[in-house]
Formats: C-alpha cells, structure tokens, sequence
C-alpha cells in the first residue's frame, strides 16, 4: 500500500507535489483521526448509569399510595468518566398497595438508539399492627375480693380481622398486659391496671400483739384482726392464721395472719402469745401419820354409803371423779360440803380415747372440770390419769404421759398416783371381797408415815371395806386426811 502511495505522489503537478497526492494525505489524515475517535469512543464505553434512590428493593406500607424514592440517569465512561448532565427517564408499571405483595417498576431510558433499563422491586407489606380494645364494667366493686375477673377484650387487624382468640393476658404485678401479633408479625400491646388491685392490702390486728395468759383449759381466744384493701374494702373474712396455741401448755406461740388480695399481694403480721404454767403450791408434809384414801371412777351408787362411814368417823378422803353416772353427780357436792377433795379423773375413761392425743384428753378432762365446778363452785386442783401415770396402755401414742404430765403440771394441777393399792379393780392382789381388799390396804399401809391408797367406790365391797380401814388406821395413830395441790406427790415413775 505504500510503494502504491508514492507512485500517486509522483504524479501530482504544481507544488513540485501532483494535487492528488496532497488529496490523498489530507484523506488519509481525515480517516486516521475517524479511526482514533471510533477507537477513543469503543475504549470509553460510554453508556447511561441508573442511580435508584433507596436501593433496587423497597418496602411499602399497606393501604398507603407508594412514593417512588426517585431514580436518575447519567452517562458514565472509563476514559472520561460520567457526566453531570441527566437523561430522560421513563417509569413503566405501578404498585399496587391495596394488597400485599411484590410489584415491580422499570426506569427506562435511551441513549444511542438503545434502550436502557434497570428494574426495582417493590414490596408491599402490612406495617399496621392490631388494635386491642379493653372493655371495663362501671361501678363493679363486687368481684375484686374474688381477685381480678376479666372485663373483656376484642383485637382487630386490618387484614387478618379479629384476632381476639390469639390475645394472651398476662398478670406482672398490678397490671395485666395483652398481647397479639397478626400475620405479617405486627404485635399490639394493651396494658390495664385494674383499681382494686393496686397496693397492698392492711392488717390490723385486734389486742395486743404480744399476749400472755396463764395455761388453762379453755381454749385459746384469739382478740382476732381487721383487714381491707386500699379502698377500705373489708377483706376480714379472707385473713388467714397459722399456728395454734395450746392452752394447757407453757411456751411461747407465734400466730401468723396473712390476707392476699385479688392481684396476689400478701400481707402478714404476728402475734406472740405466751402460756405461762400455773405455780403449784410448795408440798407441805402433813402431821402425823396420815392415810390419804382416794376413790377413783364414782361417783356411783355406794359413795352416799361411804360419805356417811367417813362423816361417822370424820375421816377425810379424795374422790377423781368421771362423768359416767349423772344420778349420783350430786354426791359431789356432799362430798365436797362435808371437807373431802374432788379432783379430776376422767369423764369417758376409755383409754383409746383420752390417750390419743393431748387435745382429745383434756377435752376429756374439761368435761370433768366442769362437772365439779357446777357440783362445788371451785375449780379441781387435782387429778389421777386413768390408769396411773405409769401406766403403758397409751403405749399406742408414744410420750403422751410425758407429754401430759407435764401440761396438767403447767395447768397448776398437782397429780397423784398411788403406794397403796387395795386390789379392787384388778391386777396385782385383785380380789372382789371386802375382807380381802381391808388385808391389802393394811398390809400396803403398815408401817409407812403416809400413805396414798387406791380404791374404787363403784365397787360396793371396797367401800364395804372402809369402816374396818378408818378404826385399824385411827387405833394405829394414822389421821384421814384429803389430798389437795398441796399435798406431798406421789408420783410413779413414767413408762411412756
Ligand atoms: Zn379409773
């Protein structure tokens, strides 16, 4: 191609040059420079650039017309980078907010003969959480002692409808708090705070509340409380106690009141009772030698026969009474005016009973204490266990003649058991024949300063037997006299 251009050159005329060959070289530089353009131009690349505000993915709220954020177009180039001056940009397709779900715009725009386009995704979502409704009852000052009744919700949602069922109520504290959420994971929360349930509610205790009261059989009378809530409601009926107090039994008892209100809030108070025991007189010995005869289980229909013996021979004698017999209660009150001792012994005497627990005996015991109380006008200061406290037929609860002879101690009740057994009631020296019961109770007596003897006035021959015991003991020196809290004890030796 060159040795073709210098063979042109050679021919051109005037300038020493021919004019088609300056021609030629003004072409050739006009295509060189074409050619350098078109090369510059595919090395820029040039084309238009979409700038879409806020992202090629946006979210939409339900319900709301859409915004479009914006989109622009420039020219970019690697050679020359972009250039300021924006293009016309087209917008094809629409958002559709009135359901949820993904549309989709396209930017378009021209450059070159071409069409240029970038898409957007449009994503319509329900950003409107359910609403809950709390419905209240005007005036109900009724249910709070019940605790909080619920008043009714409702929660509706502008797509899934009502949500009622899916509401959880939850109680934290004084308030409740309702939730729920919808489908698209919107939740809605709505707190109450129902009046009656705020704060906590009073306790007021009645009488001191420190007590202290002397061991006795009755039982204890608590001075009670008061209580309300914040409004002044009575809530009286709902305090609790624990603890108990046993009356006839010295040591310091704490009784806890508690009342709860319908939120759950609990209120405790105590009250300290002290049971102190009744002293017992100091024993004084008697003078002389002395025969203390004791009766057990009447009175019956012989101890009119034997107060008349001991009036004859103004011998002096103790009676533990029961309950059994109310014909013959009266004779306690002969007994009693004419100088002898009534003390207590049992008002059932049924062992399975009386021993199977503190309280179920001196329940027992209380009715004989009444007994004699309405027969004497005094209250008893003595007692004999059934049985003795020895004995070992409460074996089935253990302690309990433990446990009980320390209590009636504490009640300022003296107990006596006896060194002298008259054999009239069974068990060793049993027999049913006066003669028989006079030689035990003899023999059982000689010899000793005093004596505590056991018989039975249920038993016609015992008491048969007390005129020949009263003239062996008066020959004998020995003076008949009644037991009272005073008296030396006589006590065995505790087996269970
Ligand atoms: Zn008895």
């Amino acid at each position: 191609m060159k040795s073709e251009t210098e063979n042109r050159t050679r021919t051109s005329p005037g300038t020493g040059k021919p004019l088609h060959s300056r021609l030629r070289h003004a072409v050739f530089a006009v295509l060189g420079l074409l050619l350098a353009a078109v090369a510059v131009f595919l090395a820029d690349g040039r084309h238009p650039q979409f700038h879409v505000m806020t992202g090629l993915e946006v979210e939409t709220p339900l319900g709301s017309p859409f915004e479009d954020p914006g989109v622009y177009a420039v020219l970019t180039g690697r050679l020359f980078g972009t250039w300021e001056r924006r293009l016309p940009v087209r917008t094809v397709g629409t958002v559709d907010t009135s359901v949820p779900g993904t549309s989709e715009l396209s930017y378009l725009t021209d450059y070159l003969f071409r069409e240029y386009r970038c898409t957007r995704k449009v994503h319509v979502v329900d950003r409107t959480p359910p609403v809950i409704t709390l419905y209240s009852r005007e005036g109900d000052e009724v249910n709070w002692l019940e605790g909080y009744r619920e008043e009714g919700f409702h929660a509706e949602d502008n797509l899934d409808g009502d949500l009622t069922a899916f509401v959880s109520a939850e109680r934290r504290g004084n308030a409740i708090f309702y939730t729920v959420t919808d489908r698209a994971g919107n939740t809605a929360t709505a707190e109450r705070r129902p009046n009656y349930t705020v704060g906590p509610p009073e306790l007021r205790l009645l009488g001191a509340q420190s007590l202290t009261l002397p061991a006795g059989l009755d039982r204890y009378a608590d001075p009670g409380c008061t209580a309300a809530d914040t409004f002044g409601h009575d809530m009286t009926g709902r305090v609790e106690v624990q603890g108990e107090v046993l009356p006839w039994r010295a040591g310091t008892y704490d009784l806890v009141y508690s009342v709860t209100n319908g939120a759950g809030d609990t209120v405790r108070t105590l009250r300290r009772v002290t049971v102190e025991a009744v002293p017992l007189p100091e024993p004084v010995e008697p003078e002389g030698k002395t025969i203390y005869l004791t009766f057990d289980d009447g009175p019956g229909p012989y101890t009119d026969r034997l107060l008349d013996v001991l009036d004859r021979y103004g011998a002096r004698a103790t009676f533990f009474v029961t309950c059994d017999q109310p014909d013959y209660f009266r004779c306690i009150a002969r007994a009693h005016a004419a100088g002898h001792t009534v003390g207590i012994h049992t008002a059932s005497h049924v062992y399975q009973e009386i021993y199977s627990g503190e309280a179920a005996f001196f329940e027992d015991f209380r009715r004989v204490r009444d007994l004699i109380l309405e027969q004497t006008g005094e209250y008893p200061v003595i007692c004999r266990f059934p049985g003795g406290s020895s004995n070992t037929v409460s074996e089935f609860n253990p302690g309990i003649m433990t446990r009980l002879a320390s209590d009636v101690t504490d009640l300022g009740i003296q107990y006596f058991d006896w060194d002298v057994y008259s054999g009239d009631a069974g068990g060793k020296g049993a027999t049913t024949e006066s003669d028989r019961v006079f030689e035990n109770v003899v023999s059982g007596i000689d010899g000793r300063r005093r004596a505590v003897v056991l018989q039975h006035d249920i038993k016609s021959f015992s008491v048969d037997a007390v005129e020949k015991i009263i003239l062996w003991g008066q020959e004998n020196g020995y003076t008949f006299r009644a037991l009272d809290a005073a008296s030396p004890p006589v006590h065995d030796d505790i087996a269970n």
